[in-house]
């Protein structure tokens, strides 16, 4: 994959989704994978401003830095992104924003509890995941929003490794916000709008 385009389509979207407030100011962060490396946006950028010169350069099998721009730094989160390209092969994008919607469903997961699968509502934008199933009892896990974030990528990785890969191609940290992944940042953005309506659904119905 030409890492540049897809770093030109991960800004357009970083652009979209500030003025969707799903990434107000500089919260949530967005990757594509290129072999054993992945792009992620840089700490600190503000999302609505973001240039294709705003993403660091990240190993897929430890998360270490491999290239930088000068006074770049991964954001805070490239551990949850690092899990994802780790544990799921296929995942090509992986982006992680911050909606209202995602903030305002409560499930009240434990700390030590870490994580939980919870079911989700069998209507029709789940076809954007390729389920064609009619009325499918489906689930998608929840996690704690511990704020050591590597410690969320820790339960991640335990998550993929004893259950499996989830149903749908994303899951939820409690209070914080939604991450999907696709084969491509194009499918990964379907993936995004369709878990957007799923979120805003679930918060609706509360
Ligand atoms: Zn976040």
């Amino acid at each position: 994959m030409d890492p540049n385009s897809s770093l030109q389509e991960l800004t357009k979207l970083s652009h979209t989704y500030y003025e969707r407030q799903w990434m107000y100011a500089t919260a949530g962060n967005l990757s594509s994978r290129a072999g054993d490396v992945f792009w992620i946006t840089a700490s600190g950028k503000h999302k609505g401003e973001l240039t294709d010169k705003d993403f660091v350069c990240v190993s897929v099998e430890d998360g270490s830095l491999v290239s930088a721009g000068v006074g770049l730094k991964p954001s805070a989160e490239t551990s949850i992104h690092q899990v994802v390209y780790s544990s799921l092969p296929d995942a090509g994008a992986a982006l992680h924003v911050h909606t209202l919607d995602s903030n305002l469903l409560e499930f009240g997961i434990g700390k030590e509890e870490g994580f939980r699968d919870l079911p989700l509502p069998p209507i029709e934008i789940i076809k954007a995941f390729g389920i064609w199933d009619e009325k499918p009892n489906l689930s998608f896990p929840v996690f704690y929003n511990h704020t050591h974030v590597p410690t969320i990528a820790q339960e991640i990785k335990r998550y993929i490794e004893t259950k499996g890969k989830p149903q749908v191609p994303f899951l939820l940290i409690e209070g914080h916000g939604p991450t999907v992944w696709g084969k491509s940042v194009a499918e990964a953005n379907k993936h995004l709008e369709a878990v957007h309506f799923l979120l805003q659904v679930m918060a609706r119905r509360i």
